[in-house]
């Protein structure tokens, strides 16, 4: 029998174990409350590029938050993480064009600390809590979880650690992992959203709005956006993700020397309905596909080449359509042969779209690299308001589908701690 017992155990330091963390030792200074992550320092957006979004809805799930209640939990969220807002310069133009062919612009509150700058963050925050009392274990692995009347209990490295309540926030590589537990305990769960899309790089002097705007959420028919775009020093990475890569994008801070380029993602949201029911599988199975093709890559084509239905070569990206080199470099070849067909379809018309807001994102040197595709898939299907999913267990973030960013994340964080303190 285990002899330990904590007031709260959260699994995951990234931004809703976070929130949790600092609402609940906020409140109750006294609880003993301990931290466990496998990794030696946050994973996931808060170490990457680090743009945080203070406007609801961005990485809100809107199912499970209202407008009020979010922008109530933002305040507090800015109060932790500082952030130095960035300036909006005047996106009229591209409004007034948007506006005439079905576009929303929308304005949001975002600062960016950058790949360089987020390790000194993430120290902030975790000497914070540790000064507060909070034990924080890292590169501990938690194997499993288990539950009994009385209390949560997890387990790591072979040792069974106990508390009365347990958080878990292991993030969207986590999601394999919640899997387990939901099915091990019975809760039930619904696993129904991909967002399949594609990543554009091409010259900043192309996609002129980040000069106004740092990452511009843009809203096109058909469930596609803009999301998670980087300029400044700006590099488009590759992402394993079990037996194959997916691509994302972040860059540097502002304190860096640019590289004159510009990458963002154009994501299309697919609902799926019986009888198809998880998007998770979905979703690896059209990264399998690209990694496939691409020869245990992904894959990138210069528009040029898909304009014109051929596929990229390396002659692409040195002979007529050379316009930069690609930062990650993957296979050249043809994403019509991987993307379905319809997801294309949504995705080109965007683009095309995108071309007539901001005008230069459609030259022919632009890259687009595939697959990116985001998985929120396994939403608990809670007991209460408070991300309660079963007697004493908590699941939140991204991984559990109560966000879809460090701010949302952070907040489905105090959200679970509130419901917590209702409790203990
Ligand atoms: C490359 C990249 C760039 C991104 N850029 C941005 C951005 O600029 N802005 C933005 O808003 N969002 C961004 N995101 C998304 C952002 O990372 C997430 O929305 C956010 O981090 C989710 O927070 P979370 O706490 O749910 O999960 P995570 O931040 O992923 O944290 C989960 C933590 O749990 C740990 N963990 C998992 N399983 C276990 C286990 N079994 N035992 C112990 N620990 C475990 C992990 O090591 C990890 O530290 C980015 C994501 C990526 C991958």
């Amino acid at each position: 029998m285990p002899d330990e017992i904590y007031d709260i155990i959260i699994v995951g330091t990234g931004p809703a174990g976070l929130g949790a963390a600092y609402e609940l030792i906020e409140s109750r200074p006294a609880l003993k409350i301990l931290m466990v992550d496998k990794a030696r320092i946050c994973s996931g957006g808060l170490f990457n590029d680090c743009k945080q979004n203070y406007t609801f809805p961005i990485g809100f799930t809107r199912e499970y938050w209202r407008k009020s209640e979010a922008e109530e939990m933002l305040a507090k969220v800015e109060s932790h993480l500082q952030p130095e807002i960035l300036p909006t310069g005047s996106l009229d133009t591209y409004r007034q064009r948007a506006a005439r062919i079905g576009v929303d612009i929308v304005s949001v509150r975002q600062a960016h600390v950058g790949t360089d700058r987020s390790k000194k963050l993430i120290q902030r925050l975790l000497a914070g809590l540790a000064e507060a009392g909070v034990e924080i274990r890292l590169q501990t692995k938690v194997a499993d979880i288990d539950e009994s009347d009385r209390a949560g209990t997890v387990i790591v490295d072979g040792e069974e650690i106990m508390a009365r309540k347990l958080v878990v926030a292991p993030g969207r590589k986590g999601f394999s992992f919640l899997q387990g537990i939901m099915e091990k305990l019975g809760i039930a769960y619904v696993d129904n959203v991909v967002d399949v899309g594609i990543r554009l790089e091409t010259r900043q002097k192309r996609y002129p709005i980040v000069a106004d705007y740092y990452d511009p959420k843009i809203y096109f028919p058909d469930n596609v956006r803009t999301f998670c775009t980087n300029s400044g020093h700006a590099r488009v990475i590759r992402e394993r993700y079990h037996d194959f890569y997916l691509i994302n994008g972040h860059a540097l801070s502002q304190e860096q020397t640019s590289n004159d380029l510009v990458n963002l993602a154009l994501l299309k949201t697919i609902h799926l309905k019986d009888p198809v029911r998880s998007g998770q599988q979905m979703g690896i199975f059209l990264g399998r596909l690209a990694n496939e093709i691409g020869g245990g890559q992904p894959l990138m084509q210069r528009v040029g080449d898909f304009r014109l239905g051929k596929r990229s070569k390396e002659e692409s990206f040195t002979g007529d359509l050379y316009d930069f080199p690609p930062t990650c470099r993957v296979t050249a070849g043809d994403l019509g042969l991987a993307v379905p067909a319809k997801i294309m379809r949504h995705l080109w018309a965007a683009m095309k779209k995108l071309d007539s807001v901001v005008p230069g994102i459609l030259h022919p040197g632009t890259i687009m690299y595939y697959p990116e595709i985001k998985m929120y898939a396994n939403k608990p299907v809670f007991r209460d308001n408070y991300f309660r999913a079963s007697r004493h267990l908590y699941m939140i973030g991204d991984g559990a589908g109560t966000s879809r960013g460090i701010t949302g994340a952070w907040a489905s964080g105090i959200r679970a701690a509130r419901g917590i303190l209702r409790e203990i």
